[in-house]
């Protein structure tokens, strides 16, 4: 039956319901009954119950508190404590979203609050955190969508009539395929097809930054077809996973994008990122602003744990994947049960100072596509500890030399990761009293990291939510932008300088480095994979004399500065770290298919698996198709 007859069924008196609508699989109901609408909370419990749905009840908007007079009755019912910086309202949805400094001051007291304005203004109350640091993005981003409200409202219901009117039947001719597009045997430009009879899913849509000669998925692949694909599922904002993102609103693509909040914002910020770097070099950009702004309406925010129907016979869920903000694992429940696969995108399988360590406990898994990156038999990281005391040596004896630290960063990750690290050892006095300069673009990523705690490891987001007091803020990480205050930290004393890309192949990190690396008494330390053929990737090799480009002409250059390479501070799971999570894994899946590594670490991960867990494993290529079954 027609599930929103079957709702209204439910509810018994189709008088209290003015209109039903979906956004994406959760059902909304808008009612002119303001005692149905205050007090159907049992019903609704029950009714979830039965459908397996998220149902809520909103009032209709004709009824509404003006925005004016609802917004004194919030600030008069929010406490001062919640610092309440602003409200959006989205008349279409009938919904506030309340950005607060302190969020769960307004969510404390079992919702008495929030219950308040429900009744008080007949506004439906949605959270968010207001960044510490100010963050021009977020606010864009969350500008944009409640400017294009009506759209979403009708987006969102598009959906959802989708996945609730399609019938499937899983019966002995239903499949469901696999299609390598990118990152098999490889790292960079991520991107894989699952195809059912009814739906085709595209897991990441990443490219290749390294590699300019192929940068893109294989969209040219003959199970590709733009104008047929259902939907895209983001792990995470690293531009090997997202970058070819927007591109596929420049080809055509109309269909909804799903993410964590953090991976929606971050991946936009490099996105804007990557094109103006492109635009500086005149390169052919690969999509422009407006595909961006396109894709940001079509993008669809889940939180971790959260079950959602992406099509009639798919259900997506994310699960904390422990590499950086807001990744994720991607768990696809196929055909009601009929297949589930979950794709790890990348992943650490141990704590860090920001992030819990991934998750390995789901209820059906038969595939599991795993990351490779430091999956070959010599890949055992040092313990975390011996790296941080290594690091800290490093810092300790170059500013002893007067010299500079400099540290090739990924925009988001590692950086924030340092930064906590360095923090802590102010706190504990064993921090060389230096300044430590976060250039540009960490900063906005820095922002971004303050607005979603939640996403963060237990300790740090306790820290910052229950006491208030966050890391990020600390008086000696120094923001710079400007390539004055940049010659400026360069004739000055010690510092440690985190600055992007973490290859060497782009942005600040370079021109740093052509200044700093023909003095002795100045330090590189690279932290994150270096890619075959990038500057990071030679000096890590021990070359001591490169050609670069500086102020636009080629220039030779003698590496006299000492260079370090930490693995232990990796945003990846090292070998180790692979294999327990192979060990640990509930339920142990029946197929592992690996990816995201050089072939040659694959290959020795695939043989070790096979051997010590008699699991079948595979190591497809790229344009290879899979039949999962
Ligand atoms: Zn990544």
């Amino acid at each position: 039956m027609d599930i929103k007859k079957e709702v209204i069924e439910l509810i018994g008196d189709p008088s209290l319901v003015e209109e039903i609508n979906f956004e994406v699989s959760n059902i909304i109901i808008y009612t002119k009954n303001r005692n149905f609408f205050l007090n159907s909370s049992e019903l609704i419990k029950s009714m979830v119950a039965k459908e397996k749905k998220r149902i809520e009840v909103r009032l209709d908007p004709s009824l509404l508190m003006d925005e004016k007079d609802a917004e004194k009755e919030i600030n008069k019912l929010v406490s001062k404590e919640a610092d309440l910086k602003e409200s959006w309202f989205d008349r279409e949805r009938s919904i506030v979203s309340l950005e607060a400094v302190r969020p769960e001051i307004i969510t404390a007291n079992n919702k008495k609050i929030i219950n308040g304005i429900r009744e008080k203004t007949g506004w439906s109350v949605i959270l968010s955190r207001y960044p510490l640091i100010k963050s021009d993005i977020v606010r864009a981003i969350r500008e944009m969508l409640y400017a294009n409200s009506k759209f979403r409202r009708k987006l969102l219901n598009s959906i959802g009539e989708k996945i609730y009117n399609s019938k499937f039947e899983v019966n002995e001719k239903y499949w469901v395929r696999l299609s390598a597009l990118g990152g098999f045997r490889h790292v960079g430009r991520s991107s894989m097809l699952v195809q059912t009879p009814l739906s085709t899913i595209m897991l990441d849509a990443g490219v290749d930054v390294a590699n300019t000669k192929e940068p893109v998925p294989r969209i040219d692949a003959p199970e590709f077809d733009v104008s047929k694909l259902d939907a895209v599922v983001i792990t995470h904002s690293h531009l090997d996973h997202c970058g070819f993102l927007p591109a596929l609103y420049k080809y055509g693509y109309r269909g909804p994008v799903y993410s964590t909040l953090p991976t929606r914002d971050v991946m936009t910020l490099l996105h804007l990122d990557y094109i103006s770097l492109g635009n500086r070099t005149n390169s052919k950009m690969l999509f422009d602003v407006a595909d961006i702004k396109e894709m940001l309406k079509y993008s669809i925010p889940l939180a971790y744990h959260e079950v959602t129907d992406i099509a009639p016979d798919i259900r997506v869920t994310l699960h904390n994947a422990g590499h950086i903000l807001g990744s994720a694992m991607i768990h696809l429940n196929i055909g009601d049960g009929f297949y589930n696969l979950l794709y790890t995108g990348d992943f650490k399988y141990a704590n860090s100072k920001t992030l819990n360590r991934a998750d390995n406990l789901f209820d059906r898994v038969e595939a599991l596509i795993m990351e490779s990156t430091y999956g070959g038999d010599q890949n055992r990281e040092p313990s975390r500890e011996e790296a941080e005391q290594f690091f800290l040596d490093i810092i300790t004896k170059t500013t002893e030399k007067n010299g500079k630290v400099l540290v090739p960063v990924l925009g988001v990750g590692r950086a924030q990761e340092l930064m906590l690290l360095i923090e802590e050892w102010e706190r504990y006095g064993l921090m060389p009293d230096i300044p430590v300069i976060i250039d540009g673009m960490l900063w906005d990523v820095t922002a971004i990291y303050t607005a979603y705690p939640e996403f963060m490891n237990t300790e740090t987001r306790r820290r910052i939510i229950e006491h208030n007091n966050n890391p990020f803020m600390s008086p000696n990480f120094k923001h710079i932008v400007s390539e004055e205050e940049r010659k400026q930290i360069l004739s000055g004393g010690p510092a440690v300088i985190l600055a992007t890309s973490g290859m060497l192949n782009g942005g600040p990190a370079v021109s740093y480095f052509a200044n700093l690396c023909e003095e002795e008494r100045n330090s590189v330390v690279l932290v994150s994979y270096q890619g075959p053929g990038t500057l990071g990737r030679n000096i890590k090799n021990g070359a001591r004399e490169v050609d670069m480009e500086l102020n636009g002409k080629i220039r030779h250059f003698n590496i006299n500065a000492l260079v370090y390479s930490i693995e232990g501070f990796s945003g990846h799971s090292d070998r180790t770290q692979l294999e327990r999570y192979v060990n640990d894994i509930k339920p142990r899946p029946k197929k592992i298919i690996l990816d995201h590594g050089e072939e040659s670490k694959i290959i020795e991960l695939a043989n070790f698996i096979r051997r010590r867990y008699r699991i079948e494993t595979l190591a497809p290529h790229i344009l290879d198709a899979i039949r999962l079954k």
